[in-house]
Protein backbone atom coordinates (compact mmCIF):
# COMPACT_ATOMS: atom_id res chain seq x y z
CA UNK A 1 0.00 0.00 0.00
CA UNK A 2 1.18 3.38 -0.83
CA UNK A 3 2.35 5.12 2.15
CA UNK A 4 0.86 8.34 0.60
CA UNK A 5 -2.92 7.65 0.70
CA UNK A 6 -3.57 9.09 3.98
CA UNK A 7 -2.30 11.98 2.48
CA UNK A 8 -3.93 11.78 -0.96
CA UNK A 9 -7.21 10.73 0.61
CA UNK A 10 -7.31 13.76 3.04
CA UNK A 11 -6.55 15.90 0.18
CA UNK A 12 -9.03 14.79 -1.64
CA UNK A 13 -11.71 14.40 1.15
CA UNK A 14 -11.66 18.41 1.16
CA UNK A 15 -12.89 18.59 -2.58
CA UNK A 16 -16.89 17.91 -3.49
CA UNK A 17 -15.65 15.06 -6.46
CA UNK A 18 -12.76 13.18 -6.84
CA UNK A 19 -12.74 12.72 -10.34
CA UNK A 20 -13.45 14.88 -13.34
CA UNK A 21 -17.78 14.96 -14.25
CA UNK A 22 -20.56 16.98 -13.62
CA UNK A 23 -24.28 17.06 -12.71
CA UNK A 24 -25.46 17.64 -15.91
CA UNK A 25 -23.07 14.81 -17.40
CA UNK A 26 -24.56 12.31 -14.80
CA UNK A 27 -28.24 13.35 -16.06
CA UNK A 28 -27.49 12.55 -19.41
CA UNK A 29 -25.89 9.16 -18.86
CA UNK A 30 -28.66 8.41 -16.58
CA UNK A 31 -31.11 9.51 -20.12
CA UNK A 32 -29.99 6.33 -22.16
CA UNK A 33 -30.88 3.75 -19.21
CA UNK A 34 -34.55 2.87 -19.21
CA UNK A 35 -36.61 1.03 -17.27
CA UNK A 36 -35.69 2.13 -13.50
CA UNK A 37 -38.34 2.23 -11.17
CA UNK A 38 -38.73 2.30 -7.02
CA UNK A 39 -37.62 -1.47 -7.21
CA UNK A 40 -34.58 -0.85 -9.08
CA UNK A 41 -31.28 -2.26 -6.93
CA UNK A 42 -28.12 0.57 -8.14
CA UNK A 43 -24.51 0.07 -7.30
CA UNK A 44 -22.05 3.45 -7.51
CA UNK A 45 -18.36 1.61 -7.41
CA UNK A 46 -16.18 4.19 -6.47
CA UNK A 47 -18.48 6.72 -5.09
CA UNK A 48 -16.04 8.70 -3.76
CA UNK A 49 -17.81 11.18 -1.10
CA UNK A 50 -21.18 10.96 -3.52
CA UNK A 51 -21.21 13.96 -5.66
CA UNK A 52 -22.32 12.13 -8.81
CA UNK A 53 -24.65 9.76 -5.91
CA UNK A 54 -27.14 12.55 -4.97
CA UNK A 55 -27.31 13.29 -8.53
CA UNK A 56 -28.70 9.68 -9.24
CA UNK A 57 -30.69 9.48 -6.16
CA UNK A 58 -32.18 12.78 -6.91
CA UNK A 59 -33.24 11.60 -10.78
CA UNK A 60 -33.82 7.83 -9.85
CA UNK A 61 -36.39 6.52 -7.44
CA UNK A 62 -34.93 3.40 -6.79
CA UNK A 63 -32.07 2.07 -3.94
CA UNK A 64 -28.48 2.96 -4.28
CA UNK A 65 -25.27 1.56 -2.49
CA UNK A 66 -22.37 3.50 -2.64
CA UNK A 67 -18.86 1.77 -2.63
CA UNK A 68 -15.68 2.99 -1.80
CA UNK A 69 -12.30 1.53 -0.68
CA UNK A 70 -11.76 4.44 1.59
CA UNK A 71 -13.40 5.18 4.99
CA UNK A 72 -13.12 8.99 4.86
CA UNK A 73 -14.89 9.27 1.34
CA UNK A 74 -17.53 6.71 2.74
CA UNK A 75 -18.16 9.17 6.19
CA UNK A 76 -18.67 12.27 4.05
CA UNK A 77 -20.87 9.80 1.79
CA UNK A 78 -23.09 9.00 4.67
CA UNK A 79 -23.37 12.63 5.90
CA UNK A 80 -24.25 13.72 2.43
CA UNK A 81 -27.24 11.12 2.28
CA UNK A 82 -28.04 12.74 6.13
CA UNK A 83 -27.70 15.86 5.24
CA UNK A 84 -30.11 15.30 2.29
CA UNK A 85 -32.40 13.10 4.24
CA UNK A 86 -31.77 9.52 1.99
CA UNK A 87 -31.28 7.46 4.31
CA UNK A 88 -34.22 5.30 3.43
CA UNK A 89 -32.78 4.57 -0.05
CA UNK A 90 -29.24 5.75 0.04
CA UNK A 91 -26.39 3.80 1.55
CA UNK A 92 -22.41 4.00 1.66
CA UNK A 93 -20.05 1.02 2.63
CA UNK A 94 -17.10 0.58 2.67
CA UNK A 95 -15.67 -2.34 0.13
CA UNK A 96 -13.68 -3.04 -2.77
CA UNK A 97 -14.51 -2.92 -6.27
CA UNK A 98 -12.80 -6.48 -6.90
CA UNK A 99 -15.23 -8.01 -4.05
CA UNK A 100 -18.70 -6.90 -4.32
CA UNK A 101 -21.08 -7.86 -1.77
CA UNK A 102 -23.83 -8.39 -4.00
CA UNK A 103 -25.64 -11.35 -5.14
CA UNK A 104 -25.44 -12.55 -8.57
CA UNK A 105 -28.20 -10.90 -11.15
CA UNK A 106 -29.01 -8.09 -7.82
CA UNK A 107 -28.64 -5.15 -9.85
CA UNK A 108 -30.13 -3.23 -12.26
CA UNK A 109 -27.77 -0.51 -12.73
CA UNK A 110 -23.93 -0.60 -11.81
CA UNK A 111 -22.36 2.79 -11.98
CA UNK A 112 -18.70 4.28 -11.76
CA UNK A 113 -17.22 7.78 -12.75
CA UNK A 114 -13.86 7.90 -13.11
CA UNK A 115 -12.89 4.70 -10.96
CA UNK A 116 -13.31 1.93 -12.84
CA UNK A 117 -9.20 2.39 -14.08
CA UNK A 118 -8.76 1.18 -10.35
CA UNK A 119 -9.15 -2.48 -11.52
CA UNK A 120 -8.69 -2.21 -15.11
CA UNK A 121 -11.59 -1.09 -17.50
CA UNK A 122 -11.95 -4.58 -19.22
CA UNK A 123 -11.56 -6.30 -15.83
CA UNK A 124 -14.29 -4.46 -14.31
CA UNK A 125 -16.83 -4.94 -17.31
CA UNK A 126 -16.29 -8.42 -16.78
CA UNK A 127 -15.95 -9.20 -13.64
CA UNK A 128 -18.93 -6.64 -12.22
CA UNK A 129 -21.29 -8.52 -15.14
CA UNK A 130 -22.55 -11.06 -13.25
CA UNK A 131 -23.83 -8.97 -10.74
CA UNK A 132 -26.28 -7.30 -13.42
CA UNK A 133 -29.64 -8.69 -14.03
CA UNK A 134 -30.27 -9.49 -17.77
CA UNK A 135 -31.14 -6.00 -19.29
CA UNK A 136 -29.98 -4.38 -16.63
CA UNK A 137 -26.71 -1.41 -17.36
CA UNK A 138 -23.13 -0.53 -16.48
CA UNK A 139 -22.98 3.37 -16.99
CA UNK A 140 -19.13 4.15 -16.36
CA UNK A 141 -16.45 7.12 -16.93
CA UNK A 142 -13.27 6.48 -18.32
CA UNK A 143 -9.96 8.51 -19.41
CA UNK A 144 -9.68 7.48 -22.76
CA UNK A 145 -7.76 9.02 -26.10
CA UNK A 146 -9.24 10.76 -28.51
CA UNK A 147 -6.87 10.65 -31.52
CA UNK A 148 -4.59 7.46 -32.69
CA UNK A 149 -1.41 9.37 -32.51
CA UNK A 150 -0.68 12.17 -29.47
CA UNK A 151 2.63 13.96 -28.46
CA UNK A 152 5.28 11.53 -27.03
CA UNK A 153 5.46 13.75 -23.48
CA UNK A 154 1.69 12.94 -22.40
CA UNK A 155 1.72 9.51 -24.33
CA UNK A 156 4.99 8.74 -22.08
CA UNK A 157 2.89 10.35 -18.89
CA UNK A 158 -0.20 8.07 -19.35
CA UNK A 159 1.05 5.00 -20.20
CA UNK A 160 2.56 5.47 -16.91
CA UNK A 161 0.17 6.22 -15.16
CA UNK A 162 -2.56 4.55 -16.63
CA UNK A 163 -1.19 1.62 -19.33
CA UNK A 164 -4.93 0.55 -20.25
CA UNK A 165 -5.60 3.95 -21.52
CA UNK A 166 -6.90 3.52 -24.96
CA UNK A 167 -8.93 4.96 -27.55
CA UNK A 168 -13.21 4.93 -28.10
CA UNK A 169 -13.92 2.75 -30.15
CA UNK A 170 -11.08 0.16 -28.73
CA UNK A 171 -12.86 1.07 -25.16
CA UNK A 172 -16.45 0.26 -26.96
CA UNK A 173 -15.07 -2.71 -28.43
CA UNK A 174 -14.26 -4.36 -24.90
CA UNK A 175 -17.42 -3.65 -23.54
CA UNK A 176 -18.81 -5.45 -26.46
CA UNK A 177 -16.71 -8.21 -25.50
CA UNK A 178 -17.52 -8.36 -22.16
CA UNK A 179 -20.96 -9.32 -23.39
CA UNK A 180 -22.55 -5.98 -23.27
CA UNK A 181 -24.45 -4.11 -25.90
CA UNK A 182 -22.65 -0.45 -26.13
CA UNK A 183 -25.82 1.72 -25.85
CA UNK A 184 -24.42 5.11 -26.04
CA UNK A 185 -20.51 6.88 -25.56
CA UNK A 186 -19.93 10.34 -25.63
CA UNK A 187 -16.67 12.66 -24.42
CA UNK A 188 -17.23 14.80 -21.44
CA UNK A 189 -17.30 18.29 -21.85
CA UNK A 190 -14.22 20.32 -20.72
CA UNK A 191 -16.07 22.05 -17.89
CA UNK A 192 -15.93 18.65 -16.05
CA UNK A 193 -12.10 18.65 -15.72
CA UNK A 194 -11.50 22.46 -15.41
CA UNK A 195 -14.65 24.44 -13.56
CA UNK A 196 -15.62 20.91 -11.55
CA UNK A 197 -12.16 19.23 -10.71
CA UNK A 198 -9.25 21.79 -11.16
CA UNK A 199 -10.44 25.04 -9.92
CA UNK A 200 -11.85 23.66 -6.66
CA UNK A 201 -8.34 22.14 -6.34
CA UNK A 202 -6.59 25.85 -6.44
CA UNK A 203 -7.75 26.53 -3.06
CA UNK A 204 -7.99 23.39 -1.41
CA UNK A 205 -3.99 23.11 -2.44
CA UNK A 206 -3.10 26.19 -1.13
CA UNK A 207 -4.23 25.13 2.46
CA UNK A 208 -2.81 21.88 2.10
CA UNK A 209 0.47 23.29 1.23
CA UNK A 210 0.13 25.74 4.54
CA UNK A 211 -0.77 22.79 6.42
CA UNK A 212 1.69 20.44 5.48
CA UNK A 213 4.80 23.24 5.15
CA UNK A 214 8.22 21.28 4.71
CA UNK A 215 6.38 17.85 4.52
CA UNK A 216 8.56 16.58 1.56
CA UNK A 217 5.70 13.83 0.43
CA UNK A 218 2.71 16.38 0.59
CA UNK A 219 4.78 18.59 -1.38
CA UNK A 220 6.09 16.10 -3.71
CA UNK A 221 2.11 15.06 -4.27
CA UNK A 222 1.03 18.86 -5.51
CA UNK A 223 4.00 18.72 -7.48
CA UNK A 224 2.78 15.58 -9.44
CA UNK A 225 -0.97 16.78 -8.91
CA UNK A 226 0.13 20.43 -10.88
CA UNK A 227 2.16 18.75 -13.59
CA UNK A 228 -1.47 16.65 -14.30
CA UNK A 229 -3.65 19.76 -14.43
CA UNK A 230 -0.98 21.51 -17.11
CA UNK A 231 -0.37 18.52 -18.79
CA UNK A 232 -4.43 18.44 -19.16
CA UNK A 233 -4.72 22.45 -20.10
CA UNK A 234 -1.97 21.80 -23.06
CA UNK A 235 -2.94 18.53 -24.23
CA UNK A 236 -6.85 18.35 -24.09
CA UNK A 237 -7.50 18.30 -27.14
CA UNK A 238 -5.69 14.57 -27.19
CA UNK A 239 -7.85 12.74 -24.09
CA UNK A 240 -10.24 13.48 -22.00
CA UNK A 241 -12.86 11.30 -20.07
CA UNK A 242 -15.77 9.52 -22.08
CA UNK A 243 -18.67 7.96 -20.25
CA UNK A 244 -19.58 4.19 -21.63
CA UNK A 245 -23.00 2.90 -21.24
CA UNK A 246 -23.56 -0.97 -21.97
CA UNK A 247 -26.63 -3.06 -21.43
CA UNK A 248 -26.22 -6.82 -20.03
CA UNK A 249 -27.16 -9.18 -23.00
N1 LIG B 1 -16.71 8.49 -8.37
C1 LIG B 1 -16.11 9.57 -7.63
C2 LIG B 1 -16.17 10.85 -8.43
O1 LIG B 1 -16.35 10.78 -9.66
O2 LIG B 1 -16.03 11.93 -7.83
C3 LIG B 1 -14.68 9.24 -7.22
C4 LIG B 1 -13.70 9.07 -8.36
S1 LIG B 1 -12.01 8.88 -7.79
C5 LIG B 1 -11.09 9.31 -9.23
C6 LIG B 1 -11.79 7.12 -7.70
C7 LIG B 1 -12.44 6.48 -6.46
O3 LIG B 1 -12.21 5.07 -6.47
C8 LIG B 1 -11.87 7.01 -5.15
O4 LIG B 1 -12.92 7.45 -4.33
C9 LIG B 1 -11.15 5.80 -4.56
O5 LIG B 1 -11.16 5.80 -3.16
C10 LIG B 1 -11.97 4.66 -5.14
N2 LIG B 1 -11.28 3.36 -5.16
C11 LIG B 1 -9.98 3.10 -5.48
N3 LIG B 1 -9.75 1.78 -5.44
C12 LIG B 1 -10.91 1.19 -5.09
C13 LIG B 1 -11.32 -0.17 -4.89
N4 LIG B 1 -10.47 -1.19 -5.04
N5 LIG B 1 -12.60 -0.41 -4.53
C14 LIG B 1 -13.48 0.61 -4.35
N6 LIG B 1 -13.15 1.91 -4.53
C15 LIG B 1 -11.89 2.20 -4.90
Amino acid sequence: MDDNLPLICEYYSHLERQGPGSPEVTIKALSFIDNLNEKSRIADVGCGSGGQTMVLANNTRGNITGIDLFPIFIDLFNDNVEKRQLQNRVQGIVGSMENLPFAEEELDLIWSEGAIYNMGFECGLNEWRKFLKIGGYVAVSEASWFTEERPTEVEEFWKDAYPEMDTIPHKVAQMQKAGYIPVATFILPENCWTEHFYEPQVSVEKSFLEKYAGDKAAEEFIKSQRHETQLYYKYKEYYGYAFYIGKKL
